[in-house]
């Protein structure tokens, strides 16, 4: 074989390995506590590296966007997507290359920021409850309820007693979101301090970054360890089987798209979305298609 030849060969992965992307990476169901410590930020999985993980998420994607077009004619049921991360972790890079690969007649991407003084007038879940998926739909939160939990109690916007007994109160309204029938997965990206300050200094020398750049970003470094405490309590309180945490190694960007579009597809896999039955005559169809077809020949 010449040496252009080899150059030119492509590589065949394997583009479903068989690694069980969920157990690797959702919380475990026991009542330890949860240490974002213990848990890596790096990571590779089955992938022989960045190309590799980069086609598999690719097939995910396809496959996924087939099983979502399944739900939407379905009607039936509906999948949660909740984001939650420091900021740089790239939950805008993981929906840009991952769950808006979707069919936007059946998704949308829900952004929560700072609540309005007309959200803020209304309890935590108004404008969280609005924004949950219909029959057949898949919505994505960019942030959720959990930031009432997180920022909320880390800067002390409210009193103790209040963002306290919202832990109880997510998962009463997890319960009611899965007993109409939808699916949440939600999703910690686990990033290091250390690739937080790389990515913030390529925001910094790229001028098409610059959009991005916020001084609050950097006061919320110095929290670093009241935001891991105040995530970890939330993942404690609030994992569980119709709602799990999953906690997805985001140092690099690809490992974090192809883990993420594994879990949600084998979510969908699961869920088992079917095209509705025939509602008709096919036969009669048949005949209808038939004449026009004759009449338009004649
Ligand atoms: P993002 O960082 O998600 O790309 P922004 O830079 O606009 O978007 O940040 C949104 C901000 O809104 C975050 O600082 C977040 O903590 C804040 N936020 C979201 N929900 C709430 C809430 N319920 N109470 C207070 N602040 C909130």
């Amino acid at each position: 074989m010449s040496t252009d030849d080899a150059q030119n060969e492509q590589p065949t992965w394997d583009l479903d390995p068989k690694f069980d992307f969920i157990d690797a990476h959702r919380l475990p169901f026991l009542d330890d506590k949860v240490s974002l410590k213990k848990i890596d930020t790096e990571c590779s999985g089955p992938f022989e590296g960045k190309a590799h993980g980069k086609a598999f998420t690719q097939a995910a994607n396809d496959e996924i966007r087939d099983l979502q077009y399944r739900m939407f004619t379905e009607g039936k049921q509906s999948l949660l997507v909740v984001l939650q991360a420091p900021d740089a972790a790239g939950k805008d890079g993981l929906i840009r290359k991952v769950l808006g690969q979707m069919n936007p007649q059946g998704c949308r991407t829900y952004p929560f920021k700072v609540p309005s003084s007309e959200e803020r007038s209304h309890d935590f879940l108004w404008r969280i409850h609005k924004a949950a998926p219909a029959a057949g739909k898949v919505s994505v939160f960019n942030r959720s309820h959990y930031e009432d939990v997180l920022v909320v109690r880390v800067e002390d916007l409210v009193p103790k007693s209040v963002w306290k007994e919202r832990y109880q109160i997510i998962n009463d309204f997890e319960k009611l979101l899965a007993h109409r029938g939808t699916r949440i997965l939600k999703f910690y990206l686990h990033i290091s301090p250390h690739e937080q300050l790389e990515r913030f200094k390529k925001r910094l020398d790229d001028p098409t970054k610059h959009w991005k750049l916020n001084a609050g970003d950097y006061a919320a470094r110095d929290k670093w360890d009241a935001y891991r405490e105040a995530y970890e309590d939330a993942m404690e309180k609030c994992h569980s089987k119709i709602a799990p945490w999953h906690v997805i190694p985001a140092d690099k960007k690809w490992y974090r798209d192809a883990s993420v579009a594994a879990i949600v597809r084998e979510t969908l896999r699961d869920m088992d979305p079917q095209l509705p039955p025939l509602d008709a005559d096919l036969d009669e169809i048949r005949g209808l298609y038939e004449r026009e077809l004759s009449e338009m020949n004649e």
